[in-house]
């Protein structure tokens, strides 16, 4: 997609010194790009492989819910703390400038067999395992996970056992 990295922006030590942080959020201004990333992220064997998608609070949920409507597959969320009402699963994980914890509802994961992980960006790959765990451990299937972006160089991939898929590698 020639198009989608002129739309992310690179801001430099944000939040943190040292952090080159990928801002996504000029894809969704140019909805011409978005629409052919949505579809290029729908078609994937990830997202076929799977019942639902997973994805995570914030930037996750602007590509899931898309890909959700583009699939017709359901979709759930994986929250940070004090968002999700109900019984909850937790896990901690810690990410390329912190650390922090995702629940998820727990009658939510028992609705499907198999998931895909979707995320605005892979970095250390620290909180695409977090769901992962959290899908394990309640018995299901991880089908794979797919972001918008993947940071070459700090090889988060390497911690998985499941297909990767990345549309932009950087
Ligand atoms: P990690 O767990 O290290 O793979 O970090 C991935 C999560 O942190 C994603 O939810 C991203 O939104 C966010 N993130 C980590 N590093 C960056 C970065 N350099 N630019 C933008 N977001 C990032």
């Amino acid at each position: 997609m020639k198009n989608l990295e002129r739309l992310i922006k690179t801001y430099y030590d944000f939040p943190k010194k040292g952090i080159a942080f990928k801002d996504i959020f000029g894809i969704i201004q140019d909805p011409e790009v978005f629409r052919e990333l949505i579809l290029k992220m729908s078609s994937n064997k990830v997202i076929k492989n799977s019942e639902a998608i997973i994805s995570i609070e914030a930037r996750g949920f602007i590509f899931g819910s898309a890909i959700s409507l583009q699939t017709s597959k359901p979709m759930v969320v994986a929250r940070k703390p004090g968002k999700l009402p109900g019984e909850l699963l937790k896990e901690n994980y810690s990410l390329e400038y912190g650390k922090g914890t995702l629940s998820v509802q727990k009658d939510s994961l028992e609705k499907f067999n198999s998931y895909a992980i979707v995320d605005d960006l892979l970095a250390t790959g620290g909180t695409i395992e977090c769901v992962a765990n959290l899908i394990r451990k309640s018995g299901k299937r991880v089908s794979g996970s797919v972001t918008v972006i993947e940071l070459m160089e700090l090889n988060g991939r390497c911690r998985f056992d499941f297909p990767v898929e990345s549309m932009l590698c950087m």
